[in-house]
């Protein structure tokens, strides 16, 4: 029976309550009197629950469509401003002992090289990332006790953090790795991590244990329980999304809403953020294969519709996008974009071989960070290498509570003009700097604060001579 407090997966995640949710949405996706008052709702932007939610993305009328495009706009702008967060993933191993069929990285796939970086190897990638303007990494392997144990993990974040290259720095390493124990979340907790990311690939316990076959990641309840583990293991900054395209979209979008409501619930904080990964063409995988593809104005409604429902949920796309959809859903909702992705193990500090091949998955944006930052700021948008809150203690409820009266506007704008500033005096090209520059002239007058104004200025200027690392 559906449980929102239980601690037990198929409780909290309960497949016939998301198919009543499902057939509630259904028959009421043309109740204009029950989408205002759901739209009604939504705009007091404190969220709106799993079903309501559901109302929503089944609606088709296009006025309401239309509403709701614009409120997530609106709710975008008024939690987020026109910054969006940059970050790049850091690919540590590709061995996997799991059969997941939609991964490249699957135990049986002998077509690609298997790598795993040595420390050296970690330092240069680091090292190439830093060179570009990033602090912000996720870090990425597969599961395999034997070849990527939790030790080397932590070795690689120790590594990662403490290499400082010229002004460079990563200052926030999040982490995707497998689903595993309370001790081992402690540890990677212990370690500093930013986020703990974990993708539920499919909340459909059938549709899950049909695509993990084989390995420990076939356990269903081991892996949708993990976030709770983590959470007991003291980390509180938590990452979900699923990976469109495997099963019905609206059965991950009810499922997926339902964890968040979840976590809040247990331990009073929801999901730190949300991807939204679609399936993608790689090595051994065919994206048609999978027949719950979506098209892209579904998948912009999808984000437009978890923007409303958990408007202080950060929200992150990735490279697996083609520019024309990033531009379009950054928009509707997103706060955080990946630049100059590589998906292979390695490919920062040199190009892999093409016979290589350790992608995971096919990049559709292959544009350098340059270019992605140059692009944003034609857009009007702040990009932002703001890692401050972690490391300011502003994690879990803290966070969350700063987040929802709104006050932390008041920190992110004048750091991502700050991150920004860094950026542009090293590792700008000239016509990014001279537009960036421009961009935090106006933005500073948009600082509400005097104080806090008079104070970014002085740092912009003390940036501009060397020193680095401002925040509030
Ligand atoms: Fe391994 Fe993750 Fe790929 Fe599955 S999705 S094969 S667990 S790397
Ligand atoms: Fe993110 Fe906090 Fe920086 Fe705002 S101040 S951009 S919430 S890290």
């Amino acid at each position: 029976m559906y449980d929102v407090k239980s601690m037990a997966a198929e409780e909290f995640i309960n497949d016939a309550e998301i198919r009543d949710t499902l057939s509630f949405a259904e028959a009421n996706k043309n109740n204009v009197e029950m989408i205002d008052q759901i739209l009604s709702k939504a705009r007091l932007r404190k969220g709106l629950d799993h079903r309501e939610a559901s109302v929503l993305l089944a609606c088709e009328m296009p006025d309401k469509v239309e509403e709701i495009y614009s409120l997530a706009e609106q709710i975008k702008k008024d939690f987020y401003g026109n910054r969006i967060v940059l970050f790049a993933p850091l690919y540590l191993s590709n061995y996997c002992v799991n059969g997941c069929l939609y991964c490249p990285y699957h135990l049986k796939n002998k077509h690609i090289a298997r790598k795993k970086l040595t420390q050296e190897e970690v330092r240069r990638e680091v090292i190439a990332l830093q060179d570009m303007g990033h602090k912000r990494l996720a870090i990425e392997a597969g599961e395999d006790p034997v070849n990527n144990p939790i030790e080397y993990i932590l070795e690689c974040i120790h590594t990662i953090y403490s290499i400082k290259h010229k002004n460079g720095a990563i200052r926030r390493v999040n982490v995707n790795i497998a689903a595993t124990t309370v001790e081992n979340y402690r540890k990677l907790h212990d370690a500093g991590i930013g986020t703990y990311i974990l993708f539920q690939e499919t909340y459909n316990k059938k549709s899950y244990e049909e695509l993990h076959p084989t390995g420990p990641k076939h356990d269903y309840v081991y892996h949708t329980e993990a976030m709770d583990r983590a959470m007991e293991g003291g980390i509180d900054d938590v990452g979900l999304g699923v990976l469109f395209g495997l099963e019905s979209y609206k059965y991950e979008f009810a499922g997926l809403l339902m964890h968040a409501e979840h976590l809040e619930t247990v331990h009073g904080v929801g999901p730190h953020t949300i991807s939204v990964p679609r399936v993608k063409p790689a090595d051994d995988i065919d994206p048609e294969e999978f027949h719950n593809s979506l098209s892209d104005d579904i998948f912009c409604k999808i984000a437009a519709c978890i923007r409303i429902a958990v408007p202080y949920t950060g929200m992150i796309i990735s490279t697996r996008e083609t520019k024309e959809v990033r531009d379009k859903i950054i928009r509707l909702g997103v706060s955080q974009v990946s630049g100059g992705s590589k998906t292979s193990v390695g490919g920062y500090y040199e190009p892999e071989r093409e016979e290589e091949n350790s992608a995971q998955f096919d990049v559709s944006d292959t544009r350098t960070l340059d270019e992605v930052i140059h692009w944003l700021m034609t857009r009007k948008y702040i990009p932002s290498f703001c890692t401050a809150c972690y490391r300011e203690g502003r994690t879990g409820d803290r966070f969350m509570s700063l987040c929802k009266s709104g006050q932390i506007q008041n920190c992110c704008h004048p750091n991502a003009l700050m991150t920004l500033k860094e950026y542009l005096v090293d590792y700008a090209a000239e016509d990014t700097k001279e537009l960036g520059e421009r961009l935090i002239q106006k933005e500073i007058e948009n600082i509400p604060s005097e104080q806090v104004r008079r104070i970014v200025t002085e740092r912009l200027a003390l940036i501009e001579k060397g020193e680095r690392d401002f925040r509030f």
